[in-house]
């Protein structure tokens, strides 16, 4: 399964806020075997956050949009999604009475807007606050505050799989620039996509649709790089 995220908001931009959720949602789409094909940040602005769904909903088997929830004025998230799919914006009643029956509010006081969703949406409760996430069609819509949509995930998590890929880490203690004959060789040698991620060590990172195959390339490399110290990754550990 392809998917693509959305991220909305100009905090996320503008670097006021950094997108955590990109990256937590990529790590747990990728655990459940869905690839992750592409990322967009998009400003609070209807007409971009629009486009951009619809772009992405032609082009993957699913869309994660986060952020823009909700009545205040920079939140036009549902209506941009209404506007993908030439709907219209309604008040969803199932996520009112759901508000009512759960978060002990009345229709009366809820902030207008607040449960208003495209029409003909599947509801996604928000166990963790107010604003009410949705589905339409492939297009999932949920909040931007972490806590809110990591809860709001879980809900349908299983609606997201694929081939889940082993990966095997080597810690080398060596210039990336050096590494680069090995890297080719364990490439050419094992079928493993390899990652290179340098830092105060270089992370190899190894990944196959077979277990073993991972772990024998992992192997291989362990015996041919300067394998970083165990010692020395604490101090890395901020970094992986
Ligand atoms: P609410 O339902 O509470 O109105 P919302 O869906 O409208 O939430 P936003 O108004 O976009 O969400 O953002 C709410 C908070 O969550 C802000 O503090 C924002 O910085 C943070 N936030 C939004 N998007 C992200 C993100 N991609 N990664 C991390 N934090 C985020
Ligand atoms: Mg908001």
């Amino acid at each position: 399964m392809r998917v693509g995220l959305v991220s909305v908001g100009d905090e996320l931009l503008a670097g006021d806020t950094v997108n955590t959720n990109a990256a937590w949602l990529g790590s747990r789409l990728t655990e459940r075997g869905a690839t992750v094909e592409r990322c967009v940040v998009v400003p609070d602005r209807i007409e971009t956050i629009a486009d951009t769904v619809a772009e992405l909903h032609d082009r993957y088997d699913a869309v994660l949009v986060t952020g823009g929830l909700g009545p205040t004025h920079d939140d036009l998230t549902m209506d941009a999604v209404a506007a993908a799919f030439d709907r219209d914006l309604e008040t969803n009643d199932e996520a009112i009475e759901w508000l009512a029956e759960h978060g002990g509010y009345e229709r009366a006081d809820l902030a207008a807007g607040t449960a208003d969703l495209p029409a003909g949406a599947r509801v996604l409760h928000n166990e963790a606050g107010v604003a009410p996430g949705c589905v339409v069609e492939s297009v999932y819509v949920f909040p931007g505050v972490p806590e809110e949509m990591h809860a709001m995930f879980e809900t349908v998590a299983g609606e997201f799989s694929g081939t889940i890929s082993h990966v095997e880490w080597v810690r080398a203690a060596e210039p990336e620039s050096a590494l680069l004959d090995r890297i080719a060789a364990v490439r050419e040698r094992f079928d493993v996509t390899v990652g290179s991620y340098p830092g105060e060590h270089v992370r190899l990172k190894l990944q196959s649709d077979d277990a073993e195959e991972a772990a024998a390339a992992a192997a291989w490399l362990s015996d041919r790089v300067d394998v970083a110290e165990p010692a020395d990754e604490s101090a890395e550990a901020g970094s992986s």
